[in-house]
């Protein structure tokens, strides 16, 4: 029942149009009348089927919603006097009963006192049609000057003598714009009445009094009792959210000044608790049906928990439902709108770091998957406390996150971020129980270099990130301009590593490694060449780390050793039946870390007939890190063994270094990289390195291998500290299989 009030409160007792004649003859009005009565018999036919109320409004409508609704009729005054039809106008519009239209006869001796009362109600904006009985000469000295009084909508001219046909359309005409105006108001009723079915509010905002009116219901809407709020337009803005305020009053003004259509919109709006409602509102403006005024009438509809429901997912569109940071569609929104500040300032530098746990894969195998997600919730949470909150951190997705530092000085701060970041790992994770560490390699790239897409500056900090990895002691890299260049490269020397391997582009090249104290051969490395065209030989070190990316490394892998082992047995059955000589085959960490590794040495030894103890295995501290499980290595030298195949470290002194690896695993010899060869002459400290590590592998009953060895002095500086053997260009350069038959062959019997 509330919305009634909202309905009924409107004054109106009875919207039959009426119409006030003036005239100075009672015999021109008594016409007048009888005109209007005629026309009164006639039927309407613009508005057969229009339906419009008498009295109050809500009595009108019965339980069904519909109303019955008389035909259209009007009533008619007449005055006799000037200052009559103001008081008769006033007096009307104060009883809710205004008259439609005024019926002017103006009298051919006093028309300028006549105008002038028109001049006056015009003044006093009364919503009143003009009808003007004139002559034809007046109407048309008149026309303008009057029209532009009363405006063109008001203002109806008809000519004397008055033609009973003329007045009967003018009025039928007038009548029928009445009757639409009816029914407008008489829709936004029933719309009212459909709100009192439903749970919403109803308000009501006389435009030309600014009266307002809210249904109880409103009030109780927002915990309000009838009488704890008051019925004033101000109020309820007062009550509006603040930064709803604005929206909502330009909306409403521009409904009002377009009149057209629904008012729809959107606030929050205070409660009598203290917290914000979510509220939709509706509403059109009408003209009162009975004052000629001008409503905008509206409903007001809770719409909280829809918004509750909206904010979620849009929340769950744009976050990662594990972490709950933000994903890769708002981190690339958020990088956008940076990227937009970019191009509007010069001196705005932000940057966006990339990040990637280390060793994720191994912690998910070996402590499980709630572990893994645990981890990756606190890595989020400890890495949110080291940024500003202008900053953004994403989880982009797996155990890779990214931030971005979003101010003019981002790119300044982001080394230091990097470097802070790094540091927040070495504390461990404690999950479930057990300590967990990780590490994580960064990317970082800015806006100094000029992006189109956001999407762009993020794959470069994924390149830079990319080869932190590779270089796997930086750790963080920063982007510079010829990394994509390399990336495209990178792609294009993928597709080609594929058809080498279909068209057996691969070639092996040996090259002798030498007794340092007799100068005798005791065995080659056998290294791969790709040989792309018939006389360009790419390098293994530009194409092999391509080939570990892609896999493509085990099928090469696996050629390298048949062939190497088909080459050692055929100089075996050349030259060598019972003299040792070895060949050293290189196998990378994704080689190491297959299943069948064993089985396909096996079955190589058996196909080219060749003896394991004829066949050395090349390892980095790289394929030892990078194994799942010290125990599984284990089991794979051990059949190694068995096999009687023997384990070069290879490059020692550039990874980690470790002494418990040497210590842990068999390895029969230990090669220390070119790069401490090369420096011993110019830097002590690299010769004491050298010492170190030959020493070491004596005490540890290894044999040792310099490698790089160019220089005489270096051969001598090695012989002195007791290294065994040495492989490098002072001995001879790798060797095509020909040229290195060709050497054994002239080799001391
Ligand atoms: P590596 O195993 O340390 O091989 C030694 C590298 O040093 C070879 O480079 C060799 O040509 C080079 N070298 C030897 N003596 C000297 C010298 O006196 N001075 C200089 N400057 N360099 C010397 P290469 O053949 O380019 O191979 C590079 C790397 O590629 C190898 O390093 C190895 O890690 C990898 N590689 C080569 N062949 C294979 C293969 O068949 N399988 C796998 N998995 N890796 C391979
Ligand atoms: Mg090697
Ligand atoms: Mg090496």
């Amino acid at each position: 029942m509330h919305d009634q009030e909202a309905i009924t409160h409107s004054p109106g007792k009875n919207i039959t149009p009426r119409f006030l004649i003036f005239s100075r003859q009672a015999a021109s009005a008594a016409l007048i009348e009888d005109l209007l009565t005629q026309t009164q018999a006639r039927p309407l036919p613009p508005i057969e089927d229009v339906r419009y109320m008498i009295e109050s409004k809500h009595e009108s409508i019965d339980d069904t919603g519909e109303a019955r609704f008389p035909m259209p009729s009007f009533s008619v005054s007449t005055v006799y006097d000037v200052q009559e039809i103001f008081t008769s106008v006033m007096q009307a519009n104060m009883d809710g009963m205004p008259y439609l239209a005024l019926f002017f006869d103006l009298f051919p001796d006093e028309p300028e006192a006549h105008l002038k009362v028109i001049e006056q109600l015009c003044g006093e904006q009364y919503d009143i049609h003009v009808l003007l009985c004139m002559s034809q000469e007046a109407a048309q000295q008149k026309a303008p000057m009057l029209t532009e009084l009363v405006g063109h909508k008001l203002l109806h001219i008809l000519r004397k003598p008055l033609l009973e046909f003329e007045v009967s359309q003018t009025v039928s005409h007038l009548i029928a714009q009445e009757i639409e105006q009816v029914r407008l108001w008489e829709n936004d009723i029933r719309f009212a009445c459909a709100a009192r079915g439903s749970s919403d509010g109803v308000w009501d905002w006389n435009l030309n009094t600014n009266d307002f009116f809210v249904s109880r219901r409103w009030k109780e809407m927002l915990g309000y009792r009838d009488d704890e709020i008051s019925n004033v337009l101000h109020e309820w803005f007062q009550l509006v959210h603040h930064d709803d305020r604005k929206d909502l009053r330009a909306k409403l003004m521009h409904h009002i000044q377009e009149g057209e259509g629904f008012f729809v919109g959107e606030y929050r709006i205070l409660h009598k608790d203290g917290t914000y409602s979510w509220m939709l509102c509706r509403g059109r403006t009408v003209r009162g049906a009975t004052d000629r005024s001008h409503h905008l009438i509206g409903t007001q509809t809770d719409i909280s928990e829809y918004k509750a429901i909206q904010e979620q997912q849009q929340h769950d569109v744009l976050h990662d439902p594990l972490t709950g940071l933000p994903n890769r569609t708002l981190f690339l929104d958020r990088l956008e709108q940076a990227m937009v500040r970019g191009q509007q300032r010069k001196a705005y530098q932000f940057a966006v770091l990339i990040l990637d746990l280390d060793r994720f894969k191994t912690i998910l195998d070996s402590l499980g998957h709630s572990v893994g997600d645990q981890l990756l919730i606190d890595v989020g949470q400890r890495f949110s406390r080291l940024i500003s909150p202008t900053d953004t951190i994403a989880r982009l997705g797996g155990s890779e996150y990214a931030i971005l530092l979003d101010d003019a000085n981002g790119l300044e701060r982001a080394p230091q971020l990097a470097e802070r970041i790094q540091q927040s790992l070495t504390l461990p994770f404690n999950l479930s129980g057990q300590e967990v560490f990780t590490g994580a390699n960064i990317g970082i790239a800015s806006n100094k270099k000029r992006y189109e897409h956001p999407e762009e500056l993020l794959r470069d900090a994924d390149s830079a990130m990319n080869k932190a990895k590779d270089t796997g002691k930086a750790r963080v890299e920063m982007f510079v301009t010829d990394m994509h260049v390399q990336a495209v490269t990178l792609l294009q020397m993928e597709t080609d590593l594929r058809r080498a391997i279909e068209r057996k582009e691969f070639r092996m090249v040996y090259q002798p490694i030498v007794s340092l104290q007799n100068g005798q051969i005791i065995g080659f490395e056998a290294l791969v060449r790709w040989y792309k065209s018939e006389r360009v030989a790419i390098s293994p070190a530009s194409f092999i780390p391509v080939a570990e990316d892609t896999g493509l490394i085990i099928p090469i892998g696996k050629w390298v050793l048949e062939e190497s082992c088909r080459q050692m047995q055929a100089w075996r059955d050349m030259f060598f039946q019972d003299l040792p000589l070895s060949v050293n085959v290189n196998l990378s960490s994704h080689q190491f870390a297959q299943d069948d590794l064993i089985e396909q040495i096996e079955e190589t030894l058996r196909t080219s007939g060749v003896s394991g103890k004829h066949i050395k295995l090349e390892l980095t501290e790289s394929v030892l890190m990078d194994s799942e499980s010290a125990h599984s290595v284990k089991k794979v030298f051990d059949k190694l063994k068995e096999l009687d195949i023997l384990l070069c470290m290879d490059d020692f002194g550039t990874g980690y270094s470790s002494l418990s690896y040497l210590h842990k695993f068999p390895f029969h010899t230990l090669k220390i990289d070119r790069s401490f060869i090369k420096r011993m002459r110019k830097d002590a400290k690299h010769a004491e390195i050298v010492r170190t590590i030959i020493s070491l592998a004596q005490n540890l009953h290894m044999k040792v291998v310099a490698e790089g060895v160019e220089t005489t002095e270096q051969l001598a500086d090695l012989r002195e500290l007791g290294c065994d053997y040495g492989q490098g260009y002072l001995f001879s350069k790798p060797l095509s299989s020909e040229d290195a038959t060709a050497l054994l062959s002239r080799r001391p019997r």
